[in-house]
């Protein structure tokens, strides 16, 4: 058996990054850029308006109240084309260009207008403005010809308001990783297909797809292969043009487990097939002709964790990223815990409150690595290092959150 940490290792080193393609902004949410972006455009293209008001000389409002004749109009996306001599002044609006001769706003709220204004075609001035009041000066937020983002940054949606602003249609990107996956299973029906008494729903070719489009790899199912070598030689073909294929089931040695021997007629060279961790010992990492490959066990939960672990940093690896960790945080035990053996243990657990900043955790008493509906409960995965010690209630242990609550931004 090998560790966690040196699985993952031997994982990542032996992949490459995809290559790259051009998508349009609408399509561009989470991929990778892979060239630095330069603005081309002037943010803002000239000196504008933060606020409705009137452009003024600051210089005509040091003495107050002043009365400013109006002269004209500076709406968004308009302007006024004539030069404002002393004395004058021209209406403006939010994102309005600044009049020639103008120097400062003052807001509509310190002004009277109207019949509050003791002249008609005049505003009053109630407050003393400073050169640069509430003026966007013209490149405030960025100036063409610059870089506005750089390359090998996985773009969020503020990225992506940016790139429109530089008046950025297309970028190009790291094209998706395409995962291929295979599940094998003689008791295996997918979701809504007739159904046997004693087979079972495969569910985590579904729940591994959805992680891998999260991690913002192309999940390609190649559907469910039989328990028997024909079955698993035809349908692990279609892994051909993958960047990488993640088997599902069948990784382990018991007589019905034909995925090493199988496929190891066909071309698979296999680097490590367990790892010291619970749930997912039987974890086998190869390369099926150029192709690098990944056995997880069958069990919901262990495919959810090997997930977590491996192929999501195998992912960002592909898309020439640093290769993420589950962010681990810290809490508290809620009951005593034992010791823990030679293998790393994810155990699934409740947040039920909170002491001094940190959750207070309590793990399910089943910890069956096939119960999909603990594993939808769970707040966290307690993490037990190998050969941890037993500890008292209320001690600090390290969590991983597991969340799906918040918007990527
Ligand atoms: P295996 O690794 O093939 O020995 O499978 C271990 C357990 O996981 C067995 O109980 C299988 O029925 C179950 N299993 C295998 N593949 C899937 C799947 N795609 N969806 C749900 N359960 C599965
Ligand atoms: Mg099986």
């Amino acid at each position: 058996m090998i560790s966690v940490d040196d699985a993952r290792t031997q994982i990542i080193n032996e992949l490459t990054v995809v290559d790259t393609e051009v998508v349009s902004l609408d399509l561009a949410h989470g991929r990778v850029l892979t060239e630095d972006v330069i603005a081309r455009r002037t943010q803002p293209p000239s000196n504008m308006s933060a606020m409705d008001g009137f452009a003024v000389k600051a210089a005509d409002t040091q003495s107050i109240p002043a009365q400013l004749k109006i002269i004209g109009e500076a709406p968004a996306g308009g302007s006024y084309e004539g030069i404002v001599q002393p004395g004058e002044t021209v209406r403006i609006f939010t994102g309005g260009p600044l009049p020639e001769g103008t120097d400062s706003i003052v807001i509509q709220e310190d002004t009277d207008l109207g019949e509050d204004s003791q002249q008609e075609g005049y505003v009053e001035i109630r407050e003393v403005t400073p050169v640069g009041h509430y003026v966007r000066p013209a490149g405030l937020d960025f100036k063409a010809g610059t870089i506005g983002l750089k390359a090998n940054r996985r773009l969020s949606a503020r990225d992506i308001g940016l790139l429109a602003a530089m008046n950025v249609p297309w970028i190009t990107v790291r094209r998706k990783p395409r995962i291929a996956i295979l599940s094998t299973g003689d008791e295996l029906v997918r979701p809504g297909e007739p159904v046997g008494p004693n087979q079972i729903i495969s569910s985590n070719s579904l729940l591994v797809a959805a992680l891998i489009q999260q991690a913002g790899g192309e999940a390609i199912d190649l559907g469910i292969a039989k328990d028997n070598e024909v079955s698993l030689r035809q349908m692990a073909v279609g892994a051909q043009s993958a960047d990488m294929l993640v088997t599902l089931g069948g990784a382990s040695v018991g007589d019905h487990d034909l995925v090493q021997s199988v496929l190891g007629k066909e071309g698979l060279s296999v680097d490590f097939w367990r790892i010291a961790m619970r749930p997912g010992k039987p974890l086998m990492s190869g390369n099926l002709n150029g192709t690098p490959m990944l056995g997880m066990p069958g069990n919901p939960v262990s495919s959810m964790i090997c997930s977590f672990l491996f192929l999501i940093p195998a992912i960002d690896t592909l898309l020439g990223l640093p290769p993420r960790r589950p962010p681990l945080s810290e809490a508290v035990i809620a009951h005593p815990i034992k010791e823990n053996d030679q293998r790393e243990d994810y155990l699934r657990a409740r947040i039920i409150g909170e002491t001094g900043g940190l959750p207070i955790v309590e793990m399910f008493q089943k910890q069956d690595s096939s119960m999909l509906s603990r594993l939808a409960d769970a707040d966290c995965l307690i993490l037990r290092a190998p050969f941890a010690s037993p500890l008292p209630a209320q001690s600090p242990v390290e969590i991983i959150q597991l969340r799906a609550d918040y918007p990527d931004v």
